[in-house]
């Protein structure tokens, strides 16, 4: 076996600053009470920001309010150019941006590179293209925008749940107040600076950095015409209770990824380690049960084991790191103790031999067999990298236990039967099914939840229906 020299990216492109105010009205401006965001890599603290109050939320969603009169009564086409400006930017800038996220995430920078800060430039694009079509989108001749959008999002994609977000609320004319989670707020910091360079009219785009509380202030203030919350589903039912405002939710999933005896098993594997390591499962739609026919079940597992020894657990600044650091403290215990309860409940845990480095915050990838329906492990969400394999006979049987679920956000199929793949997604209660793939996102697909993996689509012609009068 050959190793890999280090190959660490250069932080020097990002300048951080030491401290960051709330991007209110086109300005940053300062705010009373701040809180830490650290590279949960290292520990390292990255920057002070501060944690926005009542007041703070007021002015913003007063500013917004203001702005909106400016940003609807704008042409069409003039929304567009400022959209596309905007996509332009974040191209520009993308090596910044991608070592920023993964400072202040710990992603590996080989995700943040390829995967979250193109796919943000493309969601900017792709609805820069639509704000002067909408009249064709299917909402009426001339549909209007709602107003005022508070939009909360997590931190597992700090900027590409923002430009989920933003991009289709501007495309439509509505102006926005957006919360970046509290572990990861910098990218959206960098993206208010962005704003700035765009020209953007202020008012347009406000950020208010804070916790569950600046949340909360936002998502029930009485000045907003639109709540946009990707996040926890505990979390997504207390704003269901509590707004009045138009409502759209992102929330967890337990996606069953599905592998028949016909399927390749070799581009099976590469789909499941992509669909529970991705991102350290930290993924709403991870395929975290893997359900396996039996028949072809031993193969599978020992080739994923296989696989799993070559996974690069480390750095995540280095560009052959497969798996960087998890989130925060928070997440870890939450995830040490999901696991901990598979092994209590009976099922079998293996993880490649991987050091774990000293400080920060990590996981090993891990696998669960042996795992039953009942088990804790088979039906919470565990947000990180460990994969519970359950194994089926009939494709009955795998609709059965793929559905066994409150939530229904995605799932994958593995066969070599078109047929059966049609025959699959009818049955299969998910929003997004991925066959022989998963995890591959498109601006221009919609992406949402069934039952508790919450409701409205993200993305698309359907996503553009979240932000318009209708
Ligand atoms: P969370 O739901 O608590 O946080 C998500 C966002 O909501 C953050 O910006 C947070 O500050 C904000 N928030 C928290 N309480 C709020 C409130 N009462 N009102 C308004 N906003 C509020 O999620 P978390 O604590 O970061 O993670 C917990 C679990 O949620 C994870 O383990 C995972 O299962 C799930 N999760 C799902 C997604 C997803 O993409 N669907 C993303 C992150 C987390
Ligand atoms: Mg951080």
């Amino acid at each position: 076996m050959f190793d890999y020299a280090p190959a660490p990216e250069s932080r020097a492109i990002v300048d951080i600053k030491d401290s960051y105010g709330l991007f209110i009205n086109g300005e940053f401006v300062p705010g009373e009470v701040s809180f830490k965001t650290v590279n949960p890599a290292t520990e390292e603290v990255l920057a002070e920001v501060t944690q926005a109050g009542p007041s703070d939320v007021d002015r913003a969603v007063a500013a917004a309010r203001a702005g909106f009169q400016t940003w609807s009564n704008l042409p069409d086409i003039e929304r567009s150019k400022y959209i596309f400006r905007i996509a332009r930017i974040l191209q520009e800038r993308s090596r910044e941006l991608a070592v920023l996220e993964t400072l202040d995430n710990g992603k590996p920078i080989r995700e943040s590179r390829d995967v979250d800060i193109p796919l943000a430039a493309a969601h900017f694009f792709y609805h820069a293209g639509w704000a002067d079509k909408l009249s064709y989108a299917g909402y009426g001749p001339d549909p209007k925008p709602l107003g005022v959008a508070a939009q909360v999002i997590p931190w597992n994609f700090p900027l590409l749940m923002l430009a989920w977000k933003i991009a289709p609320a501007l495309a439509c004319g509505n102006t926005v107040v957006l919360k970046p989670a509290e572990t990861t707020p910098l990218t959206a910091l960098l993206f208010a600076e962005i704003c700035q360079q765009a020209d953007l009219p202020p008012g347009v785009v406000n950020i208010v950095t804070g916790d569950g509380s600046t949340g909360h202030a936002l998502v029930t203030h009485p000045g907003i015409d639109k709540v946009a919350f990707t996040g926890s589903t505990e979390v997504g039912k207390e704003i269901a209770r509590s707004t009045r405002a138009k409502l759209t939710l992102e929330l967890g999933g337990k996606a069953a990824n599905i592998v028949f005896d016909d399927a390749p098993v070799d581009q099976a594997v590469e789909g499941i380690v992509n669909g529970i390591f991705f991102n350290q499962g930290h993924v709403c739609c991870a395929g975290s049960r893997l359900l396996v026919q039996e028949s072809i079940a031993d193969e599978v597992l020992n080739a994923l084991r296989r696989r799993m020894s070559t996974l690069r657990l480390g750095d995540p600044m280095d560009k052959n790191t497969d798996i960087g650091a998890i989130n925060s403290a928070a997440q870890l215990a939450k995830i040490t103790e999901l696991a901990a309860s598979g092994d209590a409940e009976g099922a079998d845990r293996w993880s490649p031999l991987c050091e774990l480095p000293e400080r920060g915050f990590w996981f090993p990838p891990t696998v669960f067999t042996g795992v039953s329906q009942a088990h804790r492990i088979a039906r919470e969400e565990i947000f990180g990298p460990v994969l519970s394999v359950l194994t089926f006979r009939t494709p009955d049987e795998a609709v059965a236990k793929a559905n066994n679920t409150p939530y229904g956000l995605s799932a994958g199929v593995w066969t070599e039967k078109g047929s059966r793949i049609l025959w699959m997604s009818q049955k299969l209660r998910a929003g997004v099914i991925w066959a022989n793939t998963f995890n591959r996102f498109d601006p221009a697909a919609p992406f949402g939840g069934y039952k508790e993996s919450g409701y409205g689509r993200e993305g698309g012609r359907h996503g553009l229906g979240a932000y318009l009068a209708h």
